[in-house]
């Protein structure tokens, strides 16, 4: 299959009269050998359903159909979504495999908002070369809405990757890496240099290798949570609550947890007592805590107790 060049990147843009827009995080990939290695690193299989965010020009694309699995490409771009499936062709792809759909990937809800052709398999994996502005928004977005999907294979800003893997106390740690931590484990693939990209972004890039964990047992392993109580509806009612906290606990992270968590709370000392309960100190800041802390401590302003039971 003839992957997209340089000069079929360039080409496209003028034939279709786009000029790359920054706010949509156009930066489209040149290099075959990049989406090459990004589709080999997603491990997809022939069969598989793979779901694609911003497929922009199709560089990625194609090297997932060369892959022989279906894609499900969401564009919020219309004039480039209605271009993909010539392109596809005029490359030597089956664009029977691709299914383009128009539109903002947030606002899909839920899997019944994909077009999944007849026979489809629900997806498992996003791959994706994601719009840098919102690529945590994006991925945060789909593991919440997709519970099918058990893994993402992205290329992302290399210090939003950063972000992403950081442990507890490393200086990217951060709202991000919690979040990521409470469905499952990101690390960093490989990085990728700004010359493979049209327009260059002023930016590095990383691909960033995220695995969905399963939620229930760690909450069951972690926290010693008695799996009764532990309801889909439980969990994602704990889920919220952990985002609330953490979005309070760093919006200032420079302070005490006491502090940080005080409107969160009620009052300082409702959160000195919260801390308490929930067995964290509340003289810590926010980038001491590791996503089973703050589960504890949203465990317990929903049941006055880390335990569900
Ligand atoms: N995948 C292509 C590549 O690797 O060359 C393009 C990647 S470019 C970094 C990001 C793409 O995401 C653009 O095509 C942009 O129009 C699209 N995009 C931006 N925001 C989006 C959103 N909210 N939903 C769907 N697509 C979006």
């Amino acid at each position: 299959m003839l992957l997209l060049g340089a000069r079929d990147i360039i080409e496209l843009c003028a034939a279709l009269e786009v000029s790359p827009s920054k706010k949509k995080g156009q930066n489209f990939v040149t290099n075959p050998g990049t989406v090459r290695r990004i589709a080999a690193a997603a491990g997809v299989t022939p069969g598989d359903t793979v779901v694609e965010i911003g497929p922009g020009l199709g560089s990625l694309t194609l090297a997932l159909l060369e892959q022989d699995c279906k894609v499900i490409a969401i564009e919020i771009d219309p004039r480039l979504a209605a271009a993909l499936p010539v392109t596809m062709r005029q490359h030597g792809a089956n664009s029977a495999n691709l299914c383009v759909m128009t539109q903002d990937a947030l606002e899909i809800s839920g899997v019944s908002d994909l077009d999944l052709p007849e026979g489809w398999a629900v997806p498992r994996q996003l791959v994706a070369n994601l719009p840098y502005n919102v690529a945590t928004p994006l991925l945060l977005h789909f593991l919440e809405v997709l519970p099918g999907l058990e893994g993402a294979l992205v290329m992302v800003q290399a210090e939003v990757a950063d972000r992403w893997v950081a442990g507890v106390a490393d200086a990217a740690y951060g709202a991000p890496s919690v979040k990521l931590a409470w469905w499952g484990s990101a690390k960093r693939a490989f990085k990728v240099g700004r010359n493979v990209f049209y327009p260059a972004p002023n930016v590095d890039s990383a691909v960033v290798d995220f695995q969905r964990l399963e939620v229930r047992q760690r909450l069951k392993e972690d926290l010693k949570l008695s799996a009764a109580g532990l309801t889909d509806e439980a969990i994602e009612t704990l889920r919220k609550e952990v985002f609330a906290a953490v979005n309070a606990a760093f919006s200032q992270r420079r302070k005490t947890l006491r502090q940080s968590l005080a409107k969160y709370a009620g009052s300082p000392d409702a959160a000195a007592a919260l801390l308490e309960a929930a067995g964290v100190t509340p003289g810590l800041r926010a980038e001491r805590l590791s996503v089973t802390d703050f589960t504890k401590i949203a465990a317990a302003k929903l049941y006055g107790t880390s335990d569900t039971k």
